[in-house]
């Protein structure tokens, strides 16, 4: 039997590939190939996509995040609630404007921020909130909301694996002040390379994101501040701009393999998703208490599991010199022990889904 992949990048092209070849050799006949109408036209498709009033693509996720940080005045001597567990981009943001990354612990069902923990983390060093949608769930985004307007702070969503999902029925875009996007190529909306995005409904947040990312500048050769280089490239937003017409439909393709997964599985905890949360399944992610012998039989049966994350950006080598130790976060850390992520994508087959369910159920009981 055919090996399952984790992940089928090739198959998102394969499935679109007249329109993708289309849509490449056209910008790269244009001659046209920094920011330019090809951008322009993507960002106003998902910026319509996401019903935020603007979008400003940028070069990455962690660039999107960065910006966003960097035009609110986040900066050194200020401190930046995050996700104890978390991708590690969401506290390097942080870390690279300067300011200090302050982690709580997640909601032990949800895995996404508790809103009961942020109000213990706030002082008065605070600036912003970052509230990531974890493996395509939406974040609980009114309480949380509640405690960033009550204590005037800003709130940034890292929204990276949320394309499409929505939060009480309203698409994930623009609750809060500026909504991050990775278009890295195994995102629910990937390009062909690096790519990313903010959304927001903040005219001048937007422009001053606009502006950031082109060192500094709005007319060319006037350098309005000390700016980055951190641009949409043409030939990615043309291809995302072919790609996010189908996005609706993958999601959907996404959702059924998820129900699937959820009403088949057997010997593994299985995502918990709130009646108000219509998650994006970017992963699927179930704990075992013997997580890695699980991966292992699985990987000797063909079948691709990842760990979203092995580390916690608290125990990385990264954040040594903070003092963190082990124990400090332990839902972060558990999940980091116990989370095997399954595989799942829009071109998956209804049969490798049953051999996926059919594996993890002879397996994972008797683990
Ligand atoms: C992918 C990802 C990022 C970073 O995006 P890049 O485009 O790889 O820079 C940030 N946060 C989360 C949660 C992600 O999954």
């Amino acid at each position: 039997m055919a090996a399952i992949p984790f992940l089928d990048l090739r198959a998102g092209y394969l499935a679109l590939q007249d329109d993708i070849d289309a849509a490449v050799a056209r910008v790269v006949n244009s001659g046209w190939y920094i920011m330019g109408p090809e951008v322009e036209i993507f960002e106003a498709a998902f910026a319509a996509f996401c019903g935020a009033s603007h979008c400003a693509g940028v070069a990455n996720g962690l660039d999107a995040l960065v910006l966003s940080l960097r035009a609110l005045g986040v900066g050194p001597g200020q401190e930046v609630i995050v996700p104890s567990n978390t991708f590690i981009a969401t506290w390097l943001a942080v870390s690279a404007v300067g300011a200090t990354p302050i982690p709580i612990e997640p909601d032990a069902q949800t895995y996404n921020m508790d809103p009961a923990l942020l109000e213990s983390a706030i002082t008065p060093r605070t600036r912003a909130v970052i509230a990531v949608h974890l493996y395509g769930q939406p974040a609980d985004l009114d309480p949380i909301l509640a405690v960033t307007r009550a204590r005037n702070l800003f709130l940034i969503e890292d929204a990276a694996q949320a394309h499409g999902a929505t939060y009480k029925d309203i698409r994930v875009g623009a609750h809060g002040d500026a909504v991050c996007w990775s278009f890295y190529p195994g995102k629910n909306l990937g390009a062909m390379g690096d790519a990313g995005a903010v959304t927001t409904n903040n005219t001048d947040l937007a422009e001053h994101i606009s502006t950031l990312r082109n060192y500094g500048s709005r007319v060319k050769y006037v350098n309005e501040e000390q700016g980055t280089n951190s641009r949409l490239d043409p030939i990615q937003a043309a291809v995302l701009g072919v790609k996010l017409t189908h996005l609706d439909e993958w999601t959907q393709a996404r959702r059924t393999i998820a129900r699937r997964y959820s009403d088949g599985l057997a010997g593994v905890t299985t995502p918990h998703v709130p009646n108000w949360a219509n998650p994006a399944w970017h992963l699927y992610v179930v704990r075992h208490p013997r997580r890695d012998t699980l991966m292992q039989v699985l990987a000797d049966e063909g079948i691709g599991t990842m760990i979203h994350y092995p580390i916690p950006p608290h125990l990385q080598v990264a954040y040594a010199k903070c003092g963190y130790t082990k124990g400090m976060f332990p839902l972060a850390e558990t999940f980091a022990d116990d989370m095997l992520s399954l595989p799942i994508g829009p071109q998956m087959s209804h049969a490798d889904q049953d051999r996926v369910i059919e594996a993890v159920n002879r397996i994972a009981p008797k683990l």
